[in-house]
């Protein structure tokens, strides 16, 4: 027998009992006669008292942080005095009768303790000395709690988990892909997968009925704090279903990964919902953060006939109340406007309310006793508030105080609660493409979205009006996931295409397949998918994803300890047909 217990797991209900325990050492202390050792394994750390003068101990005197060790010896009562109680083990320790090495450490290039911030490309150097810190094993636990919490969910409500392709060709999620070269038809390429997202429609019209995968996806875009090249989806698809399904399957799925995570008091028993239209107006953004308030109000009606410059004729007029920031000195509002205009706004109003409800700002003399009033009534602005409003084109008000909202109030991470949200009815196109000639619709969702049933009719006409059957989840203002309705009328789908400018030929040679799988009967469906990464880091409190992947990418792209991206040898290149450009 290897162990009989695991070190972390011992308890004062143990004392008398003869255990072996395998671990890594933790902390060595030497007290002359005695030898303290703390020993760690997956459960936590317990104390072992040695003795380096007894027979087959003396091994004790040696040893450093991180060997390996065996310990068979006897849990007993830590003497009066010594019991430490903030650790779990801290009433016992075992007495070492045997200690065996089973392996030598060099010392580790950063101490593994958890509270020792330490540089991240040295972490991921050694990520399997930084695995063995107690958050990133709390972390990887939790991703798996999590994974299979959805697992089971999704099993139970029906679904049927299928694999598919990695070597496929380009998906259309609107990302740059990663290629392949293929040895076997040089200068030829595959693609690795944006998202199963075309399989999974194949395996609608091939009868799955309901499918789900914990599939990887794969997109060359820029890193950051929520995003790396490879990330893993909970995928979704479902026949015969509309959007209440969907909705309905994924909440199921979501809460319950939220329950394994010890979230569930939190996490209400369904979750509310929000249009598009709506989210942009009270909260600036598609993925609002409604964990606080501060919502965008609007004033355009109450600045209808003013007499102050900025304001007058203004497309909209927008404003958030910041609570008890009417102190903030000239130099941060300085920098607030500044903010402001380096989003796009040509300037920021701010407002103090005094004492008495009198408003303190350079423009208020610009401003009607009942505008004064009437703003503050419309945003609830009292005594100590500050009140900023941004006039101009609507879209650029709801993006610049939506952003000013979140750098001004947002609370970190790990404190609010978890605030799901379902965010519905977004646009089926998100702007024009005004280099296209004509100018072009640029899809908000993939090209295979179902428009609104209701504005189909002024889908060429008025195409920047037309909703769209697709949805989005949000948690704590992070974008959890989307999915749509999809189009499974060719005619529908021919007129999309025409729109987008993908010709016949072009869309016989993208996505020929599926198009000619729907000639065969295809079934109305609609999907969804989570990203995996970005829910597990909201549910552990980290910032970052990187936290909840037991081997990501920095922030270039890199991997520093397997050095990844690496050159390849020219046999190789010569194997794929393949010859490299010098680098300019
Ligand atoms: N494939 C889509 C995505 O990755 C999700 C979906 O529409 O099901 O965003």
């Amino acid at each position: 027998m290897m162990r009989s217990h695991r070190a972390g797991d011992l308890r004062a209900g143990d004392v008398g009992e003869s255990v072996v325990l395998c671990g890594w050492v933790a902390h060595r202390r030497d007290h002359g006669g005695k030898v303290f050792l703390d020993v760690r394994d997956v459960a936590g750390l317990v104390q072992v008292v040695v003795d380096p003068a007894a027979a087959g101990l003396e091994a004790a005197h040696r040893l450093r942080g991180e060997w390996v060790v065996r310990v068979i010896g006897d849990v007993q009562a830590r003497p009066d005095g010594t019991v430490n109680d903030d650790l779990p083990t801290g009433a016992i320790e075992v007495v070492a009768r045997e200690l065996e090495v089973l392996s030598e450490a060099e010392p580790p290039p950063f101490p593994l303790d958890e509270r020792t911030d330490v540089d991240e490309v040295l972490r991921l150097r050694h990520r399997y000395l930084d695995l063995r810190r107690v958050p990133m094993q709390r972390n990887l636990r939790l991703r798996a709690a999590v994974n299979r919490a959805m697992r089971d969910a999704m099993t139970e409500q029906g679904f049927v988990e299928v694999e598919t392709p990695m070597l496929i060709a380009s998906t259309p999620e609107g990302a740059r892909d990663f290629v392949v070269p293929s040895r076997l038809h040089p200068g030829e390429f595959y693609a690795l997968p944006q998202s199963p997202q075309l399989f999974k429609q194949l395996l609608m019209v091939g009868g799955t009925d309901r499918y789900f995968q914990i599939a990887r996806c794969l997109r060359d875009e820029d890193l950051r704090a929520d995003r790396q090249f490879e990330f893993m989806q909970l995928d979704i698809e479902m026949t015969f279903a509309d959007q209440e399904d969907v909705l309905d399957a994924v909440s199921t799925a979501v809460l319950a990964a939220a329950a394994a995570a010890g979230r569930d008091t939190e996490a209400p028993a369904s979750i509310p919902r929000m249009t598009w239209h709506d989210a942009m107006e009270r909260f600036g953004s598609d993925k609002p953060d409604v964990r606080f308030g501060m919502e965008l109000v609007e004033l355009t009606d109450l600045f209808g006939d003013t007499e102050f410059r900025a304001f007058a004729g203004a497309d909209a007029i927008k404003g958030i109340c910041v609570r008890d920031a009417g102190d903030l000195a000239r130099s941060r509002l300085d920098a607030l406007t500044d903010r402001a205009k380096s989003l796009g706004a040509a300037g920021l109003v701010w407002m103090r309310v005094l004492d008495g409800g009198a408003l303190d700002s350079p423009v208020v003399k610009f401003l009607s006793e009942s505008e004064q009033l009437g703003l503050c009534d419309a945003l609830g602005a009292a005594a100590g508030d500050l009140v900023l409003l941004v006039a101009g084109e609507r879209a650029m008000t709801r993006s610049v105080l939506g952003t000013l909202r979140l750098d001004l109030g947002r609370p970190p991470v790990s404190e609010g609660g978890l605030r799901f949200l379902w965010v519905v009815d977004f646009p089926l196109f998100e702007g024009l493409d005004a280099e296209a000639d004509p100018p072009r619709p640029i899809p908000a969702h993939h090209p295979f979205t179902m428009p609104h049933a209701d504005d189909l009719g002024r889908l060429e006409s008025d195409p920047l009006s037309v909703r769209s059957q697709a949805y989005d989840l949000v948690l704590n203002g992070w974008e959890l996931g989307s999915g749509s309705v999809r189009i499974h009328r060719s005619d529908v789908q021919q007129r999309i295409f025409t729109m987008l400018g993908i010709g016949p030929d072009d869309a016989q040679r993208r996505f020929g397949f599926l198009l000619d799988a729907f000639r065969f009967g295809a079934p109305p469906h609609a999907g969804f998918a989570v990203g995996i990464d970005r829910l597990v880091a909201l549910l552990a409190g980290e910032e970052n994803i990187r936290e909840v992947i037991a081997f990501p990418k920095t922030q270039s792209g890199s991997d520093p300890l397997t050095d990844a991206p690496t050159s390849i040898d020219a046999r190789q290149l010569r194997e794929l047909g393949l010859r490299l450009l010098d680098p300019t």
